[in-house]
């Protein structure tokens, strides 16, 4: 293994599903729904497959059939609008439009910015290609219910002159909060001010609860030209095994993304483009109820954590709840992640593995509500059992 690669191991997903699996606990550590998505558009990807479309090599950049729904959708929901020919490219899930962009875009030894406790995938790409990641550390805050907020004057001290690009994450994985207007338009005028690109993963930006909304970062002024955006079909549609993602963007911007995806998978997924196009067309009322039964999810997982004696942060987003397991008398989330499923048959995720800073992310254990109603009254009896 490389020496770019050897702090990374094995992902903290691969390794807590197995121990679920070994110990028989109920995994509200990686974050999958247990429930798949819509029977209308698991048809559409048999009658593909059925008809042929998909079964050999899908162009480069993606069927136009998924190309065209991806501008579609951008623009429905966001007044956003892009040429599905030039600024739009189909990547293997959002995981692989995170590699694509950050190896075409940062050159060995740029900076990139990027919002810590920060999805896994982040640090390891930055790393392969040749970068340097800066973490800017989302910190609890008390206001309007515990949540995470990112502190401006700690982003824009930062920047330096070697900063090549932002990372940027909204809904945020793994602390459940939604980036608002204003920090949206100081990430903006920061980006504009000191002309940086900006990556944008954006694949939860159907799961947002309460009063909080998504807002794209391409949208603000000064930022269609700069940013990448990243959306995904598993988090959307509940399809996560079949690794359908997108990038929108500036043409200059997907043509270098495509120069680095043509080398990694080339194309992926066939049929199951054709599928994710018709669901892209859904009616509104499909990621309505989306929304709302996962965020009865989430209301059910949060009173049952802190009944269990979590302290609970507010998520608005995503559909992860982290918690301070401090309140339990606890302070190292590793150990107690790795304990939990012989003390209460649950597994769970230490937020440490998101941060470079690790005694800063150490009390934080991460618990995902994807799951069927049943199986999270079950696991939250068992926490209360365990702790309460
Ligand atoms: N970004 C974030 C923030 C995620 O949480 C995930 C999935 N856990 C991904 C990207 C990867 O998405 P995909 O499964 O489409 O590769
Ligand atoms: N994105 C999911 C999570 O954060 C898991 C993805 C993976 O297993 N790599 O839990």
């Amino acid at each position: 293994l490389n020496r770019r690669l050897t702090e990374f191991g094995t992902t903290i997903f691969a390794e807590m599903s197995a121990l679920a699996l070994r110990t028989g606990s109920i995994n509200l550590g990686q974050g999958f729904p247990d429930t798949d998505g819509p029977e209308e558009v698991r048809e559409a990807a048999v009658r593909a497959l059925r008809e042929g479309r998909g079964n050999q090599y899908p162009p480069g950049s993606g069927v136009p059939e998924l190309r065209i729904a991806v501008a579609a959708h951008q623009r429905r929901r966001y007044g956003l609008s892009y040429d599905p020919d030039t600024e739009v490219l189909v990547t293997a899930g959002a995981t692989e439009a995170i590699a694509a962009a950050l190896l075409a875009l940062v050159e060995p030894g740029d900076e990139v910015v990027a919002l810590e406790p920060y999805y896994d995938s982040y640090a390891a790409c930055v790393a392969m290609a040749g970068g340097t990641r800066v973490p800017v550390t989302l910190r609890p805050h008390l206001d309007g219910g515990a949540a995470f907020r990112l502190d401006l004057d700690e982003l824009r001290a930062a920047v330096t002159d070697r900063t090549r690009l932002l990372l940027i994450n909204t809904p945020h994985n793994p602390t459940g909060t939604v980036l608002t207007r204003a920090e949206l338009t100081a990430i903006a005028e920061l980006a504009v001010e000191r002309d940086l690109l900006v990556v944008t993963d954006e694949v939860y930006e159907h799961l947002v609860f309460d009063d909080a909304e998504h807002l794209p970062l391409a949208a603000f002024p000064g930022m269609r030209e700069r940013t990448v955006t990243i959306g995904s079909a598993g988090k959307t549609f509940s399809f996560t095994g079949w690794k359908v993602g997108w990038v929108t963007g500036a043409p200059d911007l997907v043509a270098a993304v495509r120069s680095a995806k043509q080398y990694l998978t080339y194309v992926a997924s066939g049929p199951f483009q054709y599928a994710v196009a018709e669901a892209l067309a859904l009616p509104d009322s499909y990621f309505e109820a989306f929304r709302a039964n996962m965020m009865a999810k989430r209301d059910l997982l949060a009173t049952g954590l802190a009944d269990a004696g979590f302290e609970v942060f507010r998520t608005v987003g995503t559909y992860f709840i982290t918690t301070d397991i401090r309140s339990l008398g606890e302070s190292d989330g590793f150990a107690f992640c790795r304990a939990l499923p012989e003390r209460a048959g649950v597994v769970a995720i230490p937020n440490a593995v998101f941060y470079d800073h690790r005694e800063e992310g150490a009390p934080f254990v991460r618990f995902a509500f994807c799951k069927r109603t049943e199986v999270l009254t079950d696991a939250t009896e068992r926490l209360r059992k365990a702790f309460a």
